[in-house]
């Protein structure tokens, strides 16, 4: 702990955080696999990511967005996986600087990035990885197998594919190919949460229960093997990321063309809406008026 510590005031003096010059001439470090259950803490992109937040605080958004988008730069040569969350926060950045067209821009990199193939290291959830093993490293170090999981929170087609053991490039005729649908990003299955881990056949263990022999046990018959509970629980996942999104798309519509109607923040409005106080119906009632048409009718 001491010794992280130590590590962390000295990164601190290493680095000049506090100008333009300073901050973007800061290198991507050449990183070490992080061992076991490590954090990034020490990392520089991880003290720029608190620096953004800093400098916000203090008022000076140029700054804040300069560290974010150097962390943003850094993030894929990271030695952790770091999430689509986390290098959104730029964007978010940049629109309450009110610099939308290019945060629009970023927003479209990332996007892009992150629909890139789904497998990752043991350990990490799918859903917050972009670096990971390449499908490369899978076939070089691992054989090319990935396991699936218990899906507990994904759609009818995606849950068909749970508990299993793939073959990423088919090559492995003894396991069925791994299916683009778990494999890769899509809108369609944007809320479904189906991790995969590499698979050292012979060495590794699954991480569920079966019965028979895993080869034969992996390519049983593909049916939705969730339950009453799995479904709903999926169900009511899909309901509240539909309206956040919703309200996310109304807020920034309103916050990039009506700024002096609309609340300083998105969680402002979030919990105005949740207490449907009178402000909030004043809002709407403004926006109508504004936009020409009922947002919340129309999309
Ligand atoms: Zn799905």
């Amino acid at each position: 702990m001491l010794k992280s510590f130590i590590k962390n005031i000295f990164l601190r003096e290493k680095y000049d955080f506090q100008t333009l010059e300073g901050i973007n001439s800061i290198k991507i470090p050449n990183y070490k696999p992080l061992q076991g259950m490590s954090s990034p803490v020490n990392n520089v992109e991880y003290i720029l990511q608190r620096k953004a937040t800093e400098h916000k605080k203090n008022g000076k958004m140029d700054l804040a967005i300069a560290c974010l988008k150097k962390a943003n730069e850094i993030f894929p040569y990271s030695n952790f996986a770091w999430s689509e969350k986390d290098y959104m926060r730029l964007v978010e950045y940049l629109k309450q600087d009110r610099q939308f067209d290019e945060a629009r821009k970023e927003e479209q990199k990332i996007k892009e990035m992150f629909q890139k193939t789904r497998v990752v290291y043991e350990g990490k959830n799918i859903e917050t990885n972009i670096v990971g093993l390449s499908e490369k490293d899978v076939i070089d170090v691992f054989g090319g197998l990935v396991e699936s999981f218990d899906l507990e929170c994904c759609c009818e087609e995606c849950a068909k594919y749970a508990k299993r053991i793939f073959s990423i490039d088919g090559k492995d005729k003894r396991f069925p190919r791994l299916p683009d649908c778990i494999k890769y990003y899509s809108d369609k299955h944007k809320y479904c949460r189906v991790p995969l881990n590499a698979f050292l056949f012979g060495v590794n263990e699954p991480k569920w229960e079966y019965s028979g022999n895993i080869i034969n046990w992996s390519n049983r018959e593909y049916k939705d093997e969730r339950s009453k509970e799995q479904k709903e629980s999926f169900k009511k996942r899909v309901k509240e990321k539909e309206e956040v999104a919703k309200d996310k798309e109304f807020y920034d519509l309103m916050f990039e063309k009506y700024p002096e109607v609309t609340p300083k923040s998105f969680g402002g409005f979030r919990r105005m809406k949740a207490s449907n106080s009178e402000n909030y119906k004043k809002l709407l009632k403004q926006a109508e008026e504004l936009l020409g048409y009922d947002f919340y009718k129309e999309n």
